[in-house]
């Protein structure tokens, strides 16, 4: 979050006077009290400052900084994930590639009779390709990343689980998953896919918010 001038002066003035009242602080800005209430209006709601009724204004402590921080870790991976794309375990390699060129995407989930199953990145294309496996015969299920070595994530995390978790696995992505119990089997059905490209649009949405 940008703070304007006025804002950042309001701080100053708050951070040596305070308690202060909105009056004052607009007398100390040579303004008028309607004109600077958006500018405490926001100060307060991000956490900088704490308004106390018949008290006045005081400073929280917080920076924006901090409040940036609250916002991501209240984001939930729900309101970020996006489309996963799946491809079946018996699909062959040289299929995913295509599907993985097709959907624009840097990796793909694999699933056998609905739950989740295994992982597929850029590089396990390229590896097998270069090592020269018979693409149009050898379904993906040989070459994944399979359960139960597959980082998952779900919808109730926040913003800063799925960045941890990339980070920590050093991985690309994560599948967005839910329990699921199919044909008496038990595992997880993929409902999203959260990458590094979402997690960095949350901050750039933050910032130019
Ligand atoms: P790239 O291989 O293009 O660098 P990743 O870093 O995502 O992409 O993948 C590195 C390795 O980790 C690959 O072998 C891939 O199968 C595996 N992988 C990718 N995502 C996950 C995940 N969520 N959980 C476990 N393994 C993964």
């Amino acid at each position: 979050m940008q703070l304007s001038e006025r804002q950042e002066r309001i701080i100053d003035i708050v951070k040596t006077s305070q308690p202060i009242t909105s009056e004052e602080i607009a007398k100390k800005l040579d303004l008028t009290r309607a004109t600077i209430r958006p500018d405490l209006a926001i100060l307060t709601m991000s956490g900088i400052l704490d308004a106390r009724p018949k008290v006045g204004y005081f400073y929280s402590g917080k920076e924006a900084f901090s409040f940036l921080l609250e916002q991501i870790k209240s984001i939930n991976v729900s309101e970020i994930k996006s489309v996963p794309i799946v491809v079946d375990e018996q699909t062959t390699v040289y299929n995913a590639i295509v599907t993985l060129f097709l959907e624009d995407v840097g990796s793909i989930y694999v699933t056998s009779d609905g739950l989740l199953t295994g992982v597929l990145s850029r590089k396990d294309f390229l590896k097998n390709a270069i090592g020269g496996i018979d693409l149009n015969n050898i379904p993906v299920g040989v070459i994944m990343t399979r359960m139960p070595n597959i980082i998952t994530i779900t919808p109730k995390e926040s913003v800063l689980d799925a960045a941890t978790k990339i980070i920590e696995h050093q991985v690309d992505s994560l599948p967005v998953v839910e329990e699921a119990s199919i044909n008496n089997k038990s595992g997880y059905r993929i409902i999203g896919r959260v990458s590094k490209t979402n997690v960095i649009r949350v901050f750039v949405d933050l910032c130019n918010s």
